[in-house]
């Protein structure tokens, strides 16, 4: 039965609600997760599902994901969630981006990653690789190979997560309701009154809701993404997730190395069109043998409505020359919006004593929500003697 008074009230059942409300049981308080809808329908069930840590920004970003990606593998256990498959490989298609990799690798966000260059492609296989060779290897100069990522189903993984919680960890969750306003004492919803000792309003990328007031200063703009699920010739297996040398220029743990110059130069030059998109390719594997493809970033101060077949083109294009497809049938398109900052991926907003607003402001939620969260008690718990 749903209580009136929680010591935690969690607004958002995206996976930064479902963090939050985690990490707070871990710590013991009284829980209750209230959606609008009748199921989470945001980001966080219309991503790849790509539980991510190299390219990850370095610093609190990439430390986020590697405690999410260690949590994610015990919740996978516990709540059942398949994890899909493991690895990423990068295909460098240019010297600027073989260049970049290697430089990677020196860092410490590179530790355990390898770089595969052209002459080795044939011991890929005795080094225990399968499907390497449904990579388009004559296309590239090397591979960057990171052991750390893998996936999971997203829109299956998010509610197995939620039912998890509320049957094994004795979170409450509270449907088809919206967080109206906060108080003080109360917490107005539009079902009902409710006590919490903290609020933390987790709303993705609802920003003109109630968190509105909370965050006008963090000047968050909407990015849309196209993603497209598609079937390929039978028996096709992905080797892990794949990415290429545009999503080196892109993600900012290989992007603000100082390598990143020249392949960032490079593409804008050669790739134009697919810059102004923000098209860069990331692959993944389902169960079912279909992949999903992705993505492309418009930026606005409201969601892209308009998915373009243009965009979808050049995703398709990228798809072909890293991959030896032979054919496809697009099964599903969707698209994805996510809250977007310049300046940071993520941010704890404090509202007050009890409140605080908690967003991914990046596209790194599935692969950071865990730490973000652990980041916010740890901090918040410690800081407040008051709280009764
Ligand atoms: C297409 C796409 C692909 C992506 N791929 C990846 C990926 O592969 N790996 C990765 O790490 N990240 C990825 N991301 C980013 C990641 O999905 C997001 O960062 C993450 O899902 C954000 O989670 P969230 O809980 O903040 O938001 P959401 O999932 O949008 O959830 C927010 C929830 O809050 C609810 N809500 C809002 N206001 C209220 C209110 N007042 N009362 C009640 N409920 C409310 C909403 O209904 C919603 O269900 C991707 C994003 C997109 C869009």
């Amino acid at each position: 039965m749903i209580k009136k008074s929680y010591d935690l009230l969690v607004a958002g059942s995206g996976i930064v609600g479902l963090a939050h409300a985690y990490e707070a049981r871990k710590r013991g308080l009284s829980v209750v997760v209230i959606e609008q809808n009748a199921r989470c329908t945001g980001a966080s069930i219309r991503n790849f599902g790509f539980v991510t840590i190299s390219g990850q920004g370095d610093g609190d970003t990439w430390r986020r994901a590697v405690y999410s990606a260690q949590v994610w593998r015990e919740l996978a256990g516990l709540a059942n969630i398949k994890i899909l498959h493991q690895g990423t490989w990068v295909l460098c298609q240019r010297p600027e981006a073989v260049e970049l990799a290697q430089a990677f690798l020196k860092t410490a966000m590179g530790t355990a990653c390898t770089y595969y260059p052209k002459t080795t492609y044939k011991d890929l296989a005795s080094l225990g690789f399968a499907n390497t060779d449904n990579l388009r290897l004559n296309e590239s100069l090397g591979l960057l190979y990171s052991p750390h990522e893998f996936r999971i189903e997203s829109k299956e993984a998010i509610p197995q997560l939620a039912n998890y919680l509320q049957n094994e960890m004795g979170v409450d969750f509270l449907w088809e309701t919206e967080v109206l306003s906060i108080d003080d004492s109360y917490v107005l919803t539009s079902n009902d009154q409710m006590q919490a000792g903290r609020v933390v309003i987790c709303p993705g990328s609802q920003l003109t809701g109630i968190a509105k007031r909370y965050i006008e200063r963090h000047h968050l703009e909407l990015c849309t993404l196209q993603m497209l699920r598609v079937r390929v010739q039978d028996g096709f297996i992905l080797p892990g997730s794949v990415m290429t040398d545009n999503s080196l220029a892109r993600y900012l743990g290989w992007s603000n190395l100082p390598e990143a110059k020249a392949l960032k130069e490079r593409i804008a030059r050669e790739m134009p069109e697919f810059v102004k998109e923000g098209i860069h390719l990331i692959v993944v594997q389902s169960a079912d043998g279909t992949l999903v493809v992705g993505d492309s970033h418009r930026y606005g101060s409201a969601e892209d409505v308009f998915a373009s077949e243009q965009v979808e083109c050049l995703i398709l294009e990228l798809l072909y020359k890293v991959l030896n497809i032979t054919e496809h049938t697009i099964t599903e398109r969707w698209t994805g919006v996510y809250p977007s900052s310049n300046t940071y991926d993520a941010l704890i907003e404090k509202v007050s004593p009890r409140t605080r607003v908690a967003i991914v402001s990046s596209g790194t939620g599935a692969s950071t929500a865990f730490g973000l969260a652990k980041d916010n008690f740890d901090e918040w718990l410690a800081n407040d003697e008051d709280f009764d």
